[in-house]
């Protein structure tokens, strides 16, 4: 629960609350300009290093602490949020050799970004593969929805390797330079919540064996490796965006209203926002609850998914009625309650679209005795 947190908690969260106030209100700057302020302000608190690894200088919290962070900066609904936390080393975390020096370590800086490529079309004749051809691979395949990758200087991505003599090797995950040659970007688009992705084809794209993250065989747990922790990320973000709409209708609820009396003094109204109040409040018991398993260690597969599925329905529905209850201004573009609503929809697909992690949920139960309830 987010009860009973510690004293340091509470004073990091006290600090939070100030460094908000302060740094996440838009101002009449360019936005880039108003990110780079944040991103240094951040720095000079200390919060900028918290996703960071102690070894490249970082100060890594906890994931309850991360968790509470994450979530208050949600409940800001502030786009400026986005800058708080430096990038993390993601798949990258344990590279060593070039991978270190010419991607993590330039990626930690914020001198590079990298883009991630899982995702396969439903028309590709085969998934993206890489032959062996000496200390290279040649990588072949299309990677259909690259979140960033118009921009990044790198993509990773799940590769299927084989021998010259089509010889099966294992999975791998690769970094592959955006501009290599042989790589191109075949469509670009963007999606309902404001992000921008590309396809991306790859046609004999040579890379060194070098850019191997971890070893050929490996590339599925690579590629899963920090999957845990993104989807507590995921589940705080949905629950400050529950936050945030809760305080949101709780004021519209409370102003006057054209037929004479507030919203909020009928009594149809009310159930629904207790609805909305009383999801959250079980929603954020179990994020918190799973954040303290994770940070005691152990096996917390099963309770990550089930409080990333739990988390994501609940903020679609929250944010659902709250449309609902404050009318048709919400859904008037530039409404916050209108972005919003688009924005929530993706929570339920990325990281694990719901209903493959409840299928992956009951597998961890029924064949490997996984999963606290
Ligand atoms: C905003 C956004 C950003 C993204 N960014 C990236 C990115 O950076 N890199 C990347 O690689 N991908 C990215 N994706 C893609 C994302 O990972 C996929 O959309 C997601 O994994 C679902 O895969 P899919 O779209 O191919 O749907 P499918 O796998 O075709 O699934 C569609 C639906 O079919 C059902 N279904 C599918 N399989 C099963 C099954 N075995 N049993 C039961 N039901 C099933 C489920 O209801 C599922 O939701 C992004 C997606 C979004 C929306």
């Amino acid at each position: 629960m987010p009860d009973n947190l510690s004293v340091e908690l509470l004073a990091v969260q006290s600090q939070m609350a100030a460094f908000v106030d302060a740094q996440l209100k838009l101002t009449e700057d360019a936005l880039p300009s108003q990110h780079q302020r944040v991103r240094e302000a951040s720095k000079q608190a200390g919060f900028f290093f918290k996703t960071q690894p102690a070894e490249f200088g970082g100060s890594p919290a906890s994931a309850l602490e991360l968790t509470m962070l994450r979530e208050m900066l949600a409940a800001t609904n502030s786009p400026l949020a986005s800058s708080v936390f430096g990038p993390g080393p993601g798949v990258l975390h344990a590279a060593e050799g070039t991978l270190r020096s010419h991607y993590l370590e330039p990626v930690l800086r914020g001198e590079k970004r990298g883009a991630f490529g899982f995702t396969e079309p439903d028309s590709a004749p085969r998934p993206t593969y890489a032959v062996v051809d000496g200390d290279d691979l040649l990588v072949t395949g299309i990677k259909s929805y690259v979140t960033g990758g118009a921009t990044a200087d790198f993509v990773s991505i799940l590769v299927n390797v084989e021998d010259a003599d089509g010889g099966k090797l294992g999975t791998a995950m690769v970094a592959v330079d955006r501009l290599a040659s042989g790589v191109t970007i075949d469509r670009e688009f963007s999606s309902m919540e404001g992000g921008g992705h590309v396809s991306m084809k790859f046609d004999q794209v040579r890379v060194s064996k070098e850019n191997v993250i971890g070893k050929i065989g490996e590339g599925m747990p690579r590629a899963l490796g920090n999957i845990g922790n993104v989807r507590l990320m995921v589940s705080a973000q949905a629950m400050g965006m529950c936050l945030f709409v809760l305080d949101y209708v709780e004021n519209h609820l409370k102003a006057p209203h054209r037929s004479g009396s507030p919203l909020g003094a009928r009594e149809g109204v009310r159930l629904r926002y207790a609805d909305m109040r009383i999801e959250t409040y079980v929603a954020r018991s179990a994020l918190y609850r799973t954040a303290r398993l994770v940070d005691d260690g152990g096996n917390t597969v099963n309770e990550t998914i089930a409080t990333k599925v739990f988390c994501t329905e609940t903020a679609g529905r929250v944010i659902d009625m709250g449309v609902q209850l404050v009318g048709g201004q919400a859904l008037v573009t530039g409404h916050p309650l209108e972005a919003l609503y688009r924005q929530v929809r993706s929570l339920r697909l990325i990281e694990g679209a719901s209903d493959l992690l409840r299928i992956n949920l009951v597998k961890g139960r029924l064949e490997m005795d996984k999963g606290r309830v």
